[in-house]
């Protein structure tokens, strides 16, 4: 058996790799190390020869050896254990390796974190469908080989199509699969303020080290991530810092991915050389999704809820929602909460009665409090709950006030009307809101930048 095994190696390792879609460098720094060592009481050993030795060896057994176990007893037509060690040489420590094995998912957590990414962002849970299946090949290609095929990679699209999930899929995976590989997510509105803070604050002086500082974290990363690039656009200084950082990680092949609601040319208030350099690599987009992509998506996400629900259900939602996969998500969130609160099943009915009020076809374009408000929630990442309530931190108060402010500036909305939607007793508390959010914006130069962010996500163009 020993003999069979080794000798159908080269094409187990093949199997592997085409089965499982390996990328090469996982392939190379995992696989290719590992080498036939014996066959007794119908258990395989495999000896691990990598640089890694220990923390190599505990990666491959969680990762690999169950995906290899599958490919030998595929091509020998027998099911046999596996145990991957090291060479006989070197010192085992079972309680070493234990530790290993939590500190390699602690680490991984934390370079997640550190990366400013969120792991539930990831090309698992990305359906593809016709709308994004390009977009989507490009950016696994991306993560598969940074700065090698497509770089910079644009990918563009409207609201709520999956250009943050799919940028943040690109960041896990590589985290995922180069274990000593660095990954930066940012805004640009995050990359604004942060620039406004080194070079705007006059009063506070920043020294040249800080400047120094913030150039080498962007500079010293394999794969820098930057979502909504347009947000830039008549921003000059920041504009100068991403054309810098861009040039020197581009001349050492590292991987640079921006999103943005629309194609590089169509980009107003951008400098030129900078609307260049994003059209040097690849430019995708992804647009709305269509019946079937939205249907499974829909089926998937219910499912990760873990809810089995009618077909009649999903139709209804799929026929209705057609531009934007987050109101598609939103509304059957809202059609499990509708059916908890009224203690009943969800029915087709139920979903109807649920959704009646979003279904308003000829009144999507038009901006109401209610669309201000969520848009405010979902830019500060709190719920519409928390901007409607009497919670008193800054993490809500601010938000709040913003939506007070950009309610009387959008809408016709009476104080009064406004203040009934906010919860808020007083219509007094509404003015003061607004008024607080304008002097604010005189002094607080990071708000005035999220305000007039918000501003193009109320109105784009
Ligand atoms: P964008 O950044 O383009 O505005 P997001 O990436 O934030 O959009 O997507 C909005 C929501 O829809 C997110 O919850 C995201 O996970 C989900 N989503 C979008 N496209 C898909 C898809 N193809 N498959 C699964 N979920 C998706
Ligand atoms: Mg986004």
């Amino acid at each position: 058996m020993l003999e069979e095994i080794k000798e159908k190696w080269p094409e187990i390792l093949d199997f592997l790799k085409q089965e499982f879609e390996l990328t090469d460098i996982s392939f190379k720094t995992w696989i290719l190390p590992l080498k036939v060592e014996s066959f007794e009481n119908n258990t395989l050993t495999l000896i691990f020869s990598g640089e890694t030795k220990m923390s190599g060896l505990v990666y491959v057994n969680k990762k690999y050896c169950q995906l290899l176990k599958i490919a030998i007893e595929e091509s020998i037509n027998k099911e046999i254990n596996l145990e991957i060690t090291l060479p006989n040489d070197t010192e085992i420590n079972e309680e070493f390796i234990d530790n290993l094995a939590d500190q390699e998912m602690i680490s991984l957590e934390n370079r997640i974190q550190e990366a400013n990414l969120d792991k539930k962002y990831t090309f698992d849970s990305f359906v593809v469908g016709s709308n994004n299946d390009i977009a989507q090949v490009t950016s696994l290609a991306a993560a598969e080989s940074p700065g090698e095929i497509y770089n910079p990679l644009f990918i563009y699209g409207g609201v709520g199509l999956g250009k943050t999930h799919l940028i943040q899929s690109i960041g896990n995976f590589v985290l995922a699969n180069n274990p000593n590989a660095k990954v930066l997510y940012t805004t640009s509105e995050n990359f604004t303020n942060e620039v406004i803070d080194l070079l705007g604050n006059k009063k506070n002086k920043t020294s040249q080290e800080d400047i120094i500082e913030f150039r080498q974290k962007y500079r010293n990363v394999d794969v820098l991530l930057i979502d909504d690039i347009q947000f830039i656009s008549n921003k000059d200084r920041t504009q100068e810092e991403i054309f810098n950082i861009y040039n020197d990680l581009f001349m050492k092949h590292k991987q640079i991915v921006f999103t943005s609601d629309r194609k590089p040319k169509d980009m107003e208030g951008i400098e030129d050389r900078l609307i260049n350099r994003f059209e040097q690599g690849l430019t995708v987009d992804i647009h709305n999704p269509d019946y079937e992509t939205r249907m499974a998506i829909l089926k998937r996400k219910a499912e990760s809820l873990g809810y089995d629900l009618d077909e009649s259900v999903l139709q209804f939602i799929a026929n209705n929602f057609t531009a934007n996969v987050r109101e598609l998500e939103g509304s059957l969130t809202r059609i499990i909460s509708f059916s908890k609160i009224k203690r009943t099943e969800i029915t087709l009915e139920l979903a109807k009665d649920a959704l009646k009020d979003l279904i308003s076809p000829n009144q999507e374009e038009k901006i109401t409090c209610e669309s201000i408000i969520n848009i405010v929630a979902e830019h500060y990442q709190i719920s519409v709950s928390d901007i409607c309530s009497s919670k008193r931190s800054k993490e809500f108060t601010i938000p709040r006030q913003i939506c007070m402010y950009l309610c009387i500036e959008y809408t016709d909305d009476t104080l009064k009307q406004i203040a009934t939607l906010l919860k808020k007793d007083n219509h007094a508390t509404i003015s003061y809101g607004k008024n607080k959010i304008s002097k604010l914006m005189k002094t607080d130069a990071a708000l005035k930048t999220s305000v007039d962010i918000l501003k193009k996500k109320i109105s784009p163009n």
